[in-house]
């Protein structure tokens, strides 16, 4: 399984999610939490590629 280097995910109900908290996806989209560009912390962003398990 590839993993994508560098990447930490704690959502394990991603289909993605793979044990070690690794992400199995080619790669990844992250956005701003309510649309835009500019984030004022972590917790307003998001991985986009989520898909339900
Ligand atoms: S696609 Fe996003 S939410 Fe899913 S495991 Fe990868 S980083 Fe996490």
């Amino acid at each position: 399984m590839d993993v994508l280097p560098g990447v930490k995910c704690s959502v394990q109900n991603c289909r993605f999610w793979e044990n070690g908290h690794r992400c199995s996806a080619s790669a990844i989209e992250v956005n701003v939490d309510g649309g835009g560009a500019n984030a004022r912390q972590s917790e307003q962003t998001n991985c986009r590629t989520f898909q339900l398990k």
